[in-house]
């Protein structure tokens, strides 16, 4: 029998498949099945509701605000999801040959990879970029391998990455796991990498720093540039995070300050919905003298105005994914960033940085600021002692928002603040959301010093409860008690 598959989802074009010269393939009768499967025999109905029914339970920003800080949990405008669902981009086939196929079908690809390496390098100041990083800790890691490749190539013999005590902890995990081991600056009473310590820590060992700025506290250290010179006076290589690039974007440029190797987290920045463990993209810029060190393939721009692969780049760290990376991702990005243009960028900037001296302003009085200063585009609280006495701590706070509906801000990060609550409020949300999210901490606040009590049983209006910790963390099973 003739198969023939046919795609006949609307507005697409009609796939036909028809496999007629396909073995049969003999399976050995011992590992056939004797008899059949024990499935689940359920309607589709009854599929539909199961599934809708934990969608609902799902929280996302979609539903409401949700101001997980470090984690720029952005509205991220459907249309990027659209223009990444074309057939002419969702079914492209990773093996497809680059000029070849009824007419150039990858070469659009091909020219999204390319234009969005010159938008990152304008962005950033950066000369070139890899876009096959699948999220920032794997950016992390590549350019850590590319900081090592180029001090192996310089015959360096060093062992060390400086790194302060508010970073990412992907950051040190990066950086052990490229062979480093990682010395870990204190913050001043600025809340800010200190550059007397880094002063204090530099040698010849020095292999590199990483550093996020604004940092996880949401402040800018305005010693950067000082301290990315330090670095280099011995021949070190500055690392940038940008997880944070949402603060700074259209503003200022990383490799303005001295970095000499960036990476962006284009689903914390750039429009692709985010949370749950992907899917991500962490491409990763360099500065002139590495780029000879990035991952292959390359996407070039050919005289003839066509575009392929490049492999012929003997430096190279080799493959650090499959392919070319999440293209989805990617393409999402573009597509957003050729939409906001350079106006709009300013404005992500502006308007998260606004958001989140806003929100600042009107809690301070409530809870208590780890850094009473100005901060970007996030601000980290603490509990006001008189909750500390209560027996209050962070997470009772967050599970009480859970209660009115606001997902909590990320808690006991960073670890230098202790009961820490991050709040990021991002760009896209209106004062109005801002204002009932105060109000909501403000009430919460009262309770907590008030009536602590009932906050300790928080969320009870929730789908779930709230778990035993110590025996969630022991038995899956049997955690809501
Ligand atoms: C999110 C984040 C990372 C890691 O990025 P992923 O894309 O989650 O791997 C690193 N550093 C900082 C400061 C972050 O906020």
């Amino acid at each position: 029998m003739k198969l023939v598959f046919e795609k006949s989802v609307p507005g697409r074009r009609a796939v036909r498949i028809a496999p007629a010269n396909v073995p049969r393939i003999n399976i050995r009768s011992d590992l056939l099945r004797q008899k059949p499967a024990n499935l689940p025999e359920l309607s589709e109905l009854d599929v539909v509701r199961h599934f809708t029914e934990l969608s609902r339970r799902n929280f996302g920003v979609d539903n409401n605000f949700y101001p997980l800080g470090s984690c720029t949990m952005k509205y991220n405008p459907k249309v990027a999801e659209h223009i990444a669902s074309y057939p002419g981009f969702a079914d492209l086939h990773p093996l497809l040959p680059q000029l070849r196929m009824g007419g150039m079908l990858t070469q659009g690809a091909l020219r999204v990879l390319h234009e969005i390496d010159l938008l990152l390098r304008e962005i950033t100041g950066m000369a070139e970029f890899t876009m096959q990083p699948l999220a920032g800790a794997h950016g992390e890691l590549t350019g850590m391998m590319i900081m090592a490749a180029y001090h192996r190539e310089q015959g360096n013999k060093k062992t060390t990455i400086l790194i302060p005590d508010s970073a990412h902890g992907t950051n040190p995990a990066s950086a052990a796991i490229a062979g480093y081991s990682v010395v870990s600056i204190p913050s001043n009473e600025n809340g800010v990498m200190d550059i007397e310590a880094v002063r204090q820590h530099l040698n010849d060992e020095v292999a590199g720093l990483m550093l996020t700025c604004p940092n996880t506290l949401g402040l800018f250290n305005p010693h950067v540039k000082d301290i990315c010179d330090l670095i280099h006076s011995v021949d070190g290589l500055t690392y940038y995070d940008g997880a944070n690039l949402n603060a700074i974007v259209g503003k200022a440029r990383p490799g303005d300050f001295g970095f000499d190797i960036v990476h962006l987290n284009l689903h914390k920045t750039f429009a692709t919905p985010h949370g749950g463990g992907g899917p991500g993209a962490g491409p990763v810029g360099v500065k002139k003298k590495l780029v000879p060190f990035l991952p292959v393939s390359v996407v070039i721009k050919r005289n003839d105005g066509t575009y392929a692969l490049q492999y012929d780049r003997p430096k190279s760290i080799g493959y650090i994914a499959p392919f070319y990376g999440n293209f989805g991702v990617v393409l999402k990005a573009y597509v957003y960033i050729l939409m906001l243009g350079k106006e709009g960028l300013c404005r992500v900037a502006e308007n998260a940085v606004l958001n989140a001296n806003y929100v600042k302003e009107r809690l301070k009085g409530h809870y208590k600021l780890a850094f009473d200063r100005l901060c970007k585009h996030e601000c980290v609280f603490t509990i006001s002692e008189r909750m500390a006495q209560n027996g209050i701590h962070a997470v009772d706070i967050a599970k009480a928002l859970i209660d009115k509906g606001f997902h909590p801000p990320t808690v006991y990060f960073p670890t230098i603040v202790k009961d820490a609550m991050m709040i990021e409020p991002t760009e896209t949300e209106s004062k109005e959301t801002l204002d009932s999210f105060i109000d909501a901490m403000i009430e919460i606040a009262e309770q907590a010093e008030n009536e602590p009590e009932k906050l300790k049983t928080a969320p009870t209006t929730a789908v779930v409860c709230r778990p035993n910790e110590t025996i969630a963390a022991k038995n899956l099973n049997i955690a809501y008690l």
